[in-house]
């Protein structure tokens, strides 16, 4: 797992003439494997003997700077190789069109553009935080198929199957922070960690205006092994947010109103590097992230029961939008059946956070 460097794949082709015929051969591939490992364009170029004079077909613009390793564009440049073929170029601040040029002034040709949008829908998260310093945010939820997340007694386990509760845990294992609201850690009393355990470990986040989360949540009982961000509001007691800090939970104080707050935790949490934000709702949270236009990308689980009741909670309460031409729409879906289940994912159009 990369994150939350980009993924980056790099290709190096050797064209050669044979006779009459003009040929390509791809004589190297790599990948940027791991985070803080060698990056694609290195690891295709020790895949090779004989780079020298190829062409390299690259996702991303090569690095010019020195992170964790050296930068790539050396290491192209120092190979010999002809041309770079970049899909887009890195908005990172340390990048930036700098490693396109440098390759530039070594004689290297360099094109760009070629399937840009493809490989900027495949990183979208990591675009998203670095050039608006705002992580992607994931809304996920469990509904019966009428369209309700709880029953009217508030009994909500379990709406979905097994295997589909086994994905929700696979996709907590590859988010930077999982977030709730202050009613569902109280309601459901959840652990938020990916079992078995994933390639991240997120922080776990709660909404909390009044620091009411309990000590003796399994949350709070964790906090000391896996993070655990409460965020406050002005009016909570300064007795329970000491509590909960000595209990090893980190206490963040944020803007009254809901809105402001969400944008600024989003941002603490992009600062810190955190790429991709799930947010789990409860109903009043997850219609605080659609009022404010914050989700990106929606997984959703409809099981095959029918709760009905006009009191029964929907998955995403709030203000809501006037009209279905102002809502949020979904495009690229797609829909899987697990079990009995329904699984129904997509992103959503451009948002405006
Ligand atoms: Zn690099």
């Amino acid at each position: 797992m990369v994150e939350p460097n980009p993924m980056v794949g790099c290709v190096l082709v050797r064209e050669q003439t044979v006779g009459s015929v003009r040929d390509s051969v791809v004589i190297g591939e790599g990948f940027h494997e791991k985070f803080g490992g060698p990056h694609a364009e290195i690891q295709a170029l020790v895949s090779c003997s004989h780079p020298a004079n190829a062409v390299a077909y690259v996702t991303l613009e090569p690095c010019c700077h020195h992170g964790k390793t050296p930068p790539c564009t050396g290491a192209l440049i120092e190979a010999g190789i002809r041309k770079v073929v970049v899909a887009c170029s890195d908005p990172f601040n340390q990048v930036s069109g700098r490693g396109i040029a440098e390759l530039k002034s070594a004689g290297i040709a360099v094109q760009t553009g070629v399937l840009e949008s493809e490989a900027r829908d495949l990183n979208a998260p990591y675009f998203k935080r670095v050039q608006t310093g705002v992580p992607w945010v994931i809304a996920k939820w469990a509904m019966s198929i009428d369209g309700k997340i709880a029953s009217v007694s508030g009994s909500s386990r379990w709406i979905s199957n097994t295997q589909s509760r086994q994905i929700v845990h696979q996709l907590r294992g590859r988010v930077d922070a999982i977030v709730i609201g202050v009613g569902t850690a109280i309601a459901d009393d959840p652990l938020l960690t990916a079992r078995p355990a994933g390639q991240r470990i997120a922080r776990r986040v709660v909404f909390d205006t009044r620091a009411r989360l309990p000590l003796e949540s399994q949350l709070v009982k964790t906090a000391a092994d896996y993070p655990v961000i409460v965020v406050v509001g002005p009016q909570a007691v300064s007795d329970r947010v000491e509590a909960l800090e000595h209990a090893g939970c980190r206490v963040i104080a944020s803007p009254a109103d809901q809105r402001a707050s969400l944008e600024y935790l989003l941002r603490i949490l992009a600062d810190e590097g955190c790429t991709n934000v799930l947010v789990e709702g409860g109903s009043q949270l997850l219609g605080a992230f659609n009022d404010a236009r914050a989700i990106d990308e929606v997984h959703c689980f409809v099981g095959p029961i029918m709760l009905g009741g006009a009191g029964s909670v929907s998955p995403v309460a709030g203000a809501g939008f006037s009209s279905i031409d102002q809502s949020a729409r979904l495009r690229d879906i797609q829909v899987r059946q697990i079990g009995n289940d329904s699984y129904i994912f997509g992103r959503l159009e451009r948002q405006d956070l």
